[in-house]
């Protein structure tokens, strides 16, 4: 017999059955289990809880690196092991992604990297300030 037949999701606190648990497509010796140990509503809510409790735990610590592309100062979270932190450049993706792309256009046009460099940002971070 399963003892608990209605639990309430750790995430977002809707009720499941048993009942409708039953009726998945799992097999038959595994779902007493399965049920048992059965916290959230749906696989969604599993991962987005991980994710929250993820992001609850990461702290920012006292260690910091400036932007290579945009100059800002950026601190290092404890979520980053060493080696990431190490080879981290970029205050987040959107910078990467832009010096990527100069990148790739000052090899096409012919331009050194460092003009081009300068030339990009100030369009990037006119552009990014207007908008
Ligand atoms: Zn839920
Ligand atoms: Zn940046």
């Amino acid at each position: 017999m399963v003892k608990k037949k209605v639990k309430t999701c750790l995430r977002c606190g809707k009720e499941f059955t048993w009942e409708e648990f039953k009726k998945k497509d799992i097999p038959e010796k595994f779902k007493k289990h399965l049920w048992s140990k059965k916290k959230f509503c749906t696989a969604e809510c599993q991962v987005l809880n991980n994710i929250e409790r993820y992001e609850k735990n990461k702290k920012i610590l006292d260690e910091h690196k400036t932007c290579a592309w945009c100059g800002e100062t950026f601190y290092r979270t404890s979520n980053l092991r060493d080696n990431v932190w190490k080879a981290k450049k970029f205050c987040n993706i959107r910078c990467y992604n832009q010096i990527r792309a100069a990148n790739i256009l000052a090899k096409d046009m012919k331009i050194p990297l460092e003009d081009f460099k300068k030339l990009l940002k100030k369009i990037f971070i006119e552009y990014h300030d207007k908008s």
